[in-house]
């Protein structure tokens, strides 16, 4: 596997493959690799002939007071990772490398970026839509792969992709969980023991919301309100959102139907943690 540095080395590399006719996966992380990232490279890894990991824990997503420099890192067990799923490249710039003391451009996709994390967050989607529009231009892959955990994320890449003409397919990949169903995350290692038995209340309150639908419950305010009230009683846990929006344009809907998406926050000590499901 190839470890590269340069924006200008991947770019030759990854045209040196479009040339020689092969396809190309692109994987975008922000390293500290679990088995979700590696459900993303398998896929990349089966659907494409080439597959660039890239490793950027990027500044611009984290606000002034969220936890960019305690963000974990572990380069050596990710080379490791990357390797062993086949891919062929990791992608690990430096900082200076990806935002030159004069860059003076961000990317901003309005709409979609105003409820949900948008708003909790503010500037956090415009760090995004920058360091993968970024990404996209280093590595002009066939086709990008995203979690399905970040849905809003999803949806605005997918906007972006399509507004600004990049030539890449955006492949949204299945939520990978633990046993215990709590969904995978960088930051579940910020949690105590304690919060980690706790925080499984979320996928739990989830899949009874999940069966009540199934049930044929129809108002996403009787959903939502069972939620909250199953959350609020995990005393570790605080409420940042708790939302029924629809799938691709984010915006709040009363009535479930297909595409309606759920989708929750929630803090426990210092980790924020997402999990969602979408109604198919
Ligand atoms: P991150 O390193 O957290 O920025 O995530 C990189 C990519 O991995 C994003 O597309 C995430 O949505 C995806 N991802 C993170 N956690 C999971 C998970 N548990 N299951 C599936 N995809 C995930």
């Amino acid at each position: 596997m190839l470890i590269i540095e340069e924006v200008k080395a991947i770019q030759q590399q990854v045209w040196e493959w479009k040339q020689a006719g092969y396809s190309v996966g692109l994987v975008p992380t922000m390293g500290s690799l679990h088995a979700g990232h590696s459900s993303l490279i398998d896929k990349a890894v089966e659907q494409t002939d080439r597959v660039v990991v890239t490793l950027f824990v990027n500044p611009t997503q984290f606000g002034p007071n969220e936890d960019l420099d305690n963000y974990p890192r572990s380069f050596e067990q990710d080379k490791a990772i990357c390797e062993k799923h086949g891919a062929a490249a990791l992608f690990a710039p430096r900082t200076e490398q990806m935002y030159p003391e004069q860059a003076a451009t961000r990317v901003q996709v309005s709409g979609l970026t105003s409820s949900l994390c948008g708003k909790s967050r503010p500037g956090h989607f415009e760090g995004v839509c920058t360091i993968v529009a970024k990404l996209f231009n280093c590595i002009p892959a066939h086709k990008a792969f995203f979690g399905e955990k970040d849905a809003q994320q999803l949806a605005i890449i997918k906007r972006m992709t399509t507004d600004l003409n990049f030539e890449i397919e955006i492949v949204g990949c299945p939520i990978i969980r633990e046993a215990d169903g709590l969904a995978m995350s960088s930051r579940n290692s910020y949690l105590t023991p304690q919060e980690r038995k706790a925080a499984t209340i979320i996928h739990k309150t989830l899949v009874q919301a999940q069966d009540q639908i199934a049930k044929g419950e129809k108002s996403t305010q009787k959903i939502l309100h069972f939620i909250e009230t199953q959350i609020a009683q995990e005393p570790l846990a605080e409420i940042d959102y708790i939302e029924a929006v629809a799938q691709e344009t984010m915006l709040a809907v009363s009535e479930i139907q297909t595409g309606t998406l759920f989708a929750v926050a929630i803090r426990f000590g210092k980790a924020r943690l997402l999990d969602n499901f979408i109604i198919k």
